[in-house]
Order: structure tokens, then sequence, then C-alpha cells
């Protein structure tokens, strides 16, 4: 069922809009009597037409020019970054996201896709060696179909990671955006496919059966997927049944080490804007900071100021500095964090302002809140939280946080604070991550297109950006002619 007076986004398959029965109705995480939009929820057959779309257009994009494929993304660049005030709000409603967030995040993802085009000219150059028996070529050829399947915390950005790497190299892709974050990314990517031949780009809609049926699908010779462990487990047993490669970004448990050397006051705003932005809904956000003993009291101290400045409410009240969580099950499981580490005997103090209180129960709502003195073996600690609560853990050695910090079966990101660079680095390189970043939560620019993105251990399998994350949607045909 649809409604000609609400935003209603349908299945894109071929370059077509697609019209299905079933549509989803999504409300506003921030005000839930307000439906921000209606979705389409694709069964196994539009999967099927979606993936026979892909499939039929690899025959001909496969063996374009990497002039004409570049061009194309390039094109497709800037048109997301021209488009992106249409999407804004609509993303800011669907997500809970602030709109200053999403601005960011697509001028990230216009990089994405321009990084990924210039990596790409040396990248698939073929290497070419011979002696006087023989010559050799080693070729880089496309995959196929690509399935890319998304979470919903950063979806454009999640997505380019994909597409822009799948299809430089000669894929097609069929991607399924999360329910709670679907309109804004898709509304993107319908422009962006009618910039290339149809098919290139498909888009499906709905939950884990989709999925699941795009998983499974026969034509789909890799599954590039971003989301939690769990579901990647069963992408992996359905990947298994037709061994099908797949690449994995999944949850991080990140820790931010602070050396006594650090300087409170500079670090403190990068800090907790790495803990807290997207209400501390990304992958690669802190997710527990250890502290020295030596300086812990004054620490906690100026954390507590800087996190009480966070004003949290609706993403279009521009005076909003935190927004609601993405959805319910996110924001229970974060209740229940609350409660389950104050029935362990822990200090959680909450902060911040909530600019709306009498509107605080029509929304996702929390007030983010820091773990004092928080006991290393902790849920709280030990787990992946995925929202605005910071455990704040005491150590004594540097051997001990290190030891605290790789005590975990993940490891994505991981973050250093310090005055001395040396001594930063060398405790970096003590940790079981896939990346760690030194007095920032993050990548800088250069960052962004030099280093392989995603994790160790069960934080995933393979990496994204970089020519690391190029070789991803590639595989190797190896040319042998021996003259004798
Ligand atoms: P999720 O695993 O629940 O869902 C991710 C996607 O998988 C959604 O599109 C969902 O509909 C789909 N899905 C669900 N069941 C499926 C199935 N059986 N087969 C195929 N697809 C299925 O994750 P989420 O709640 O959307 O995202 C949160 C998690 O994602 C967190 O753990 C976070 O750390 C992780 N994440 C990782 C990165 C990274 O780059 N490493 C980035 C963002 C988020």
């Amino acid at each position: 069922m649809t409604s000609p007076d609400l935003f209603t986004l349908h299945l894109l398959i071929d370059n077509q809009d697609v019209a299905v029965k079933n549509y989803l109705e999504v409300r506003d995480p921030g005000r839930f009597a307000e439906v921000v939009g209606l979705v389409a929820q694709a069964d196994a057959s539009h999967v099927d037409q979606a993936v026979l779309a892909a499939h039929k257009a690899f025959g001909s994009w496969r063996r374009t020019s990497l002039a004409e494929r570049s061009a194309l993304l390039l094109k497709a660049a800037d048109l997301i970054e021209a488009q992106a005030g249409s999407v804004l709000e609509l993303m800011a409603r669907e997500s809970g996201m602030l709109v200053g967030t999403n601005k960011a995040e697509i001028g990230m993802a216009a990089n994405i896709i321009r990084d990924n085009v210039e990596l790409a000219a040396d990248f698939l150059k073929p290497r070419q060696v011979e002696d006087d028996a023989s010559w050799v070529s080693v070729e880089k050829r496309p995959i196929g179909v690509i399935a890319g399947i998304v979470s919903w915390n950063a979806p454009v950005i999640l997505t380019m990671r994909k597409l822009a790497p799948a299809l430089i190299c000669g894929n097609t892709i069929v991607i399924k955006p999360s329910p709670t974050g679907a309109m804004g990314i898709s509304t993107l990517l319908k422009h962006m496919a009618a910039l290339f031949p149809p098919g290139v780009i498909n888009v499906v809609h709905g939950g884990a059966e989709v999925g699941h049926a795009l998983s499974t699908h026969a034509l789909v010779r890799k599954i590039s997927f971003t989301g939690g462990g769990e579901v990647a487990q069963a992408i992996m047993k359905d990947a298994a049944r037709a061994i099908k490669d797949v690449q994995f970004e999944l949850g991080g448990n990140d820790p931010a080490i602070i050396l006594e050397d650090a300087r409170i006051e500079d670090l403190m705003p990068k800090l907790v804007g790495g803990i807290f932005r997207r209400s501390g809904q990304f992958c690669f956000a802190v997710k527990r900071v250890y502290v020295p003993e030596s300086i812990y009291d004054t620490f906690f101290e100026a954390m507590c100021r800087e996190v009480d400045q966070f004003k949290v409410g609706h993403p279009l009240d521009p005076r909003a500095t935190l927004g609601p969580m993405n959805n319910r099950h996110q924001w229970q499981f974060i209740k229940d964090l609350h409660e389950r580490t104050r029935a362990a005997g822990a200090d959680v103090i909450e902060l911040g302002q909530q600019l709306d209180p009498a509107s605080w129960d029509q929304g996702y709502y929390l007030r983010p809140a820091v773990v004092k003195r928080a006991d290393p073996d902790l849920e709280v600690v030990t787990t992946e939280q995925f929202g605005p609560l910071i455990p704040v853990v005491a150590y004594r050695s540097e051997a001990d946080v290190i030891r605290m910090a790789n005590q975990t079966e993940l490891g994505l990101g991981s973050s250093v604070w310090s005055a001395d660079f040396d001594r930063a680095l060398a405790l970096a390189r003590e940790l079981e991550a896939g990346m760690t970043f030194i007095n920032q939560s993050g990548t800088s620019r250069l960052g962004q297109k030099n280093i392989p993105f995603g994790g160790v251990k069960q934080s995933g399998i393979g990496r994204e950006s970089s020519e690391v994350g190029l070789a991803e949607y590639v595989q190797y045909h190896g040319i042998n002619y021996h003259k004798r």
C-alpha cells in the first residue's frame, strides 16, 4: 500500500522503480507519531530480478574501459554532493542522526568514490614479466555480481565503500540497505544509477529474509557485508553453500588509552566526540577509555564537564548536539545495560541537557553517560555497547593496559593519546587492532585514502578503502605464453 502524500521509496531494478505489495512505514525515531515515509519490501522474486539485471549488465559493463568507468564514477561523486541538500533532513528524520553529521557523511562518501577512481589507475594495470622461455601476464578481472548488505548507522559511507571499488573494477552490484536507514541512501543511489547503464546499480529493501535471498542467490559471486557478528555468521554459512567469497566489516570494542603525559584539555573535545558522535552508534567509536591511576580523578572530572555540554534533542532542532538512538532494539539494549551496570555496583553518571523533556518519551532518547572507575570485567567494558554510554577504567602500568586492551575477540580501531609521539607509536604497535589513531579517534583525510579500513579477529574479514579495498573486487587471471 502506498500513499500519494508520503515519501515513497520503491525498489530499483534495471534503473526502473519497481512497486511491490508491501511497504514498511518508517517512523521518526525522535518523534514516534511522525511517519517519515514508506519503503518497498522485496521478496525473493524481486531479489532474483535484481540479481538477473545485475548479471546481464555485467556482460557489457566488464568490457567498458577504465576511463569510461572512472568518468561515470567521478560524475556520481559530484552528483551526490550536489544532491546532498535534498536528503539531509530525510536522513535525519529516518535515522536520528544530526543534519551536520549527514552532510559530512555525504562529503566523505564523495571522496571515497574519488579515491577509488584515483587508486584504480595504478591498481588495475596488469603485471607483465618475460624471460627467454616465456611471457607472463597477471591480470585483474572483475568478479561478477556483488551483494552489498549494509547497516543503518552511516549508510552513505558504508555503501560507497562497497559500490565504488566494485564498479571501478568492472563488477555490478545489488545493494540492500538496512530497514532503518534506507531512504536517504536509496534516493542518492537512484540518482547515481541513472548515470550508469541499467542494471549496474540495483537496490532491494527488506530485512533478514531479503538479505538471505541475496546471499544465497547463485549468481551473486561475492557478499560484502557491514553489520553485526551474528548476522555475519549466518551470511558466512549461506556463502559456504556455494563457496562464495565474503568481505565483512563488523563491530569493534575500541579502547582509547590515555598516557599520563597527555594534554587533557586539548584532547578532551576530540575524545568525547569520538565516543558520542552519532550517539555512539558507529563501528570505530571509542567504546572504553583507560586512564592512568595517577591522573584519573582530574581526567574524569574534565571528561564529565565536556560530556555535560551535550544537548540531546531532535536532529532537526538546531540546538541539538546529540540525537536519539536509531531504533528500539539499540535503545532498549543501552537502557538495560545501564541497569545491569548499576546492578553490578558501578557508578553510572548521566550528563548533558534534555532539550525538550516533555517529548522525551516520544523518541529513543538517552542522555550521554559515563561509568566511573569501571571494573575491567564489567559487561559494559567487555562488549560493544554501540550507544552513548562509556566506561572509564583506571590502570597502573603500560603492560597492564596493553593486556586489558587486547583481551577481547574484537579488534577494529583503537587510539593512544600522548604528548610523546615515540612512546605513543611504540604502544600503538602493541595493540591487536586493524587501526590505531594517535591523538584522534579516526582517520585523517590522508588516512582515509591510504589505510585499509577494517579489523582483526572477529571485527571482520578483508578490508575496505585503499588499494587493499580494491583488491576485494578483483580475481586474478594469469596468462603464460611459452615461447618454445
Ligand atoms: P545487523 O547485522 O543487524 O544488520 C546489518 C544488515 O544485515 C542489515 O541490512 C540487515 O537487514 C541485514 N541482515 C540481517 N539479517 C540478515 C541475514 N540473515 N542475511 C543477510 N542479511 C541480513 O547490524 P546493524 O544493527 O545494522 O549494525 C550494527 C552493527 O554493525 C554493529 O555491530 C557495528 O559495529 C557494525 N558496523 C560495523 C562497521 C564497520 O565498518 N566495521 C560499520 C558500521 C557498523
